[in-house]
């Protein structure tokens, strides 16, 4: 990320229109606009991360979403929030409607000039099909759409050994990533646990929501022009390397993307 970005704050989009962006940049060197796809598990997340600390754009995940509203006590959550969190605790996908009002009482983060990292949405062609209609009509639309590939046998190890931080949502992995201290965050000292949705009996639901549900969206964004695929074998600074290096090499929708300008 350049000295003359600031660093991005998730607060307005986590907790919605309650929060302020404290941070919205005025004058952003290049605004990075981009969509990851992928199954769970492959690495999304992670590389949301890195790509957020490199070009300055903001992690917008939906399920960091779902997330937080879990961890608010139930009283205080809206009767289509608890609703949309028991298809998540589930594995499956939540309806389209109601992830479609989550994002429009977000729908600043989406016109940050500052740019976004869109991590776990859309995950339906419906979804896609208002994204599209959102940004093309505030002028944002993306640069890239990035597929991570990986085979299903490695998703599966991948989930079945992530830890994530209670506290600062940084994931690790109890073999490729180990934390320095068993159970704590690197980053922030906060306690390590596991997702309930990355327990097997929910993978198994997440991955066959993946194949029917979100695969469709890699031919809808190839004939938008958008699509980039890359393999995601590797560790998170290998799959970053490569994503780095196709979006440099790539031309898309009629122009090269910069790193400079
Ligand atoms: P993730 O962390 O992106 O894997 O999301 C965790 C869970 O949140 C998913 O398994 C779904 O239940 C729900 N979820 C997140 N994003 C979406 C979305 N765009 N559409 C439907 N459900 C979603």
């Amino acid at each position: 990320m350049s000295d003359t970005q600031v660093k991005p704050d998730r607060m307005a989009w986590i907790k919605g229109p309650v929060a302020n962006c404290s941070v919205f940049p005025d004058k952003p060197v290049r605004a990075w606009r981009l969509v990851l796809l992928g199954a769970p598990g492959v690495g999304k997340g992670a590389q949301a991360e890195l790509l957020a600390e490199r070009l300055g754009a903001c992690h917008l995940s939906t399920g960091d979403v779902f997330r937080a509203a879990k961890a608010v006590p139930e009283c205080q959550c809206s009767p289509s929030m608890a609703g949309a969190l028991d298809y998540m605790r589930r594995g499956e996908l939540v309806p389209d409607h109601a992830v479609l009002s989550i994002i429009k009482e977000r729908i600043g983060c989406l016109r940050c000039r500052g740019g976004f990292l869109l991590d776990g949405f859309p995950r339906t062609v419906g979804q896609a099909e208002v994204l599209q209609m959102f940004l093309r009509a505030y002028d944002v639309l993306p640069d890239a759409v990035i597929n991570y590939d990986l085979p299903t046998s490695e998703i599966i190890t991948r989930i079945s050994g992530r830890l994530t931080c209670a506290d600062c949502k940084a994931v690790f992995h109890a073999t490729s990533r180990s934390p320095k201290q068993a159970g704590v965050c690197d980053e922030c000292g906060g306690k390590l646990f596991q997702r309930e949705d990355d327990r097997p009996e929910t993978v198994k639901v997440r991955l066959e929501a993946y194949r029917q549900q979100t695969m469709p969206l890699i031919n809808y964004y190839k004939k938008l022009g958008l699509l980039v695929t890359v393999d995601a074998w590797g560790t998170p600074a290998d799959v970053f390397a490569k994503t780095i290096e196709t979006l440099r090499s790539s031309t898309l929708a009629g122009h090269q993307l910069s790193f400079d300008s």
